[in-house]
């Protein structure tokens, strides 16, 4: 079974994601995080995110093993993945791992679950559910402030509202893969929901896709 979770930045969705990985006992794979790798590389080998190049020669060498979780989560990296993520070699280099993934979840789980911004669209058009989680900008930029103050930032709330708009803006504008809903998504908007809310009808769409 392929679970499809899209949406925006700080939408919920890898909490929501991990969260039904967990309990149906499937395979989950943050795909934003093989575009944060690619774009982390670009970074420590001196490039600029903008440099084609060098993105796809990132993107072409990257080893999802060796991404190291807390470096590529800073505002810098965010930034920078959503410039690589627009180019289209990138994402060719990278497409054939989500899909493998999808189709043989390591450890041999009876399920997969990937989050990103195109898994319904573009990865697994043939996913059995589709989840399209979303919420206002001001309220997943309050998320993500909150988040980046606990871990130490002084990035002010305005701040990072303007880069969650930006990013949605070059997510959504791009020409390869941009960020919408699969016509056949359902979708979840977490602004007035609490994520046990969206959980609970995340598993209720699951099992009677299963049935
Ligand atoms: O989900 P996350 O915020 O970690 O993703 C970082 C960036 O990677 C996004 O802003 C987007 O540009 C890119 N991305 C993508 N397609 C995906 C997953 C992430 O373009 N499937």
């Amino acid at each position: 079974m392929i679970i499809a979770v899209d949406g925006p930045a700080a939408a919920g969705k890898g909490t929501l994601a991990r969260a039904l990985a967990n309990h149906f006992g499937f395979a989950y794979l943050d795909t934003g995080s093989l575009y944060r790798g690619v774009a982390h590389a670009v970074i420590l080998s001196g490039s600029l995110p903008q440099d084609e190049a060098a993105g796809i020669k990132a993107a072409e060498t990257l080893d999802p093993t060796k991404i190291d979780p807390i470096a590529i989560r800073t505002p810098e990296v965010s930034e920078a993945a959503s410039v690589v993520a627009a180019m289209p070699a990138v994402r060719a280099a990278i497409l054939a791992f989500q899909r493998r993934f999808a189709e043989n979840p390591p450890g041999g789980e009876s399920g997969a679950i990937l989050d990103g911004r195109d898994i319904g669209t573009v990865v697994c058009p043939g996913a059995d559910v589709k989840l399209y989680v979303t919420a206002s900008a001001e309220i997943r930029a309050n998320r993500r402030w909150l988040e980046l103050k606990g871990s130490g930032s002084d990035l002010s709330e305005a701040q990072v509202l303007a880069d969650v708009k930006e990013r949605d803006a070059r997510d959504t504008d791009r020409a390869t893969s941009p960020m919408k809903p699969a016509e056949d998504a359902h979708l979840l908007d977490t602004s007035n929901l609490s994520i046990e809310a969206a959980f609970g009808a995340a598993v209720t769409l699951i099992e009677q896709s299963r049935d």
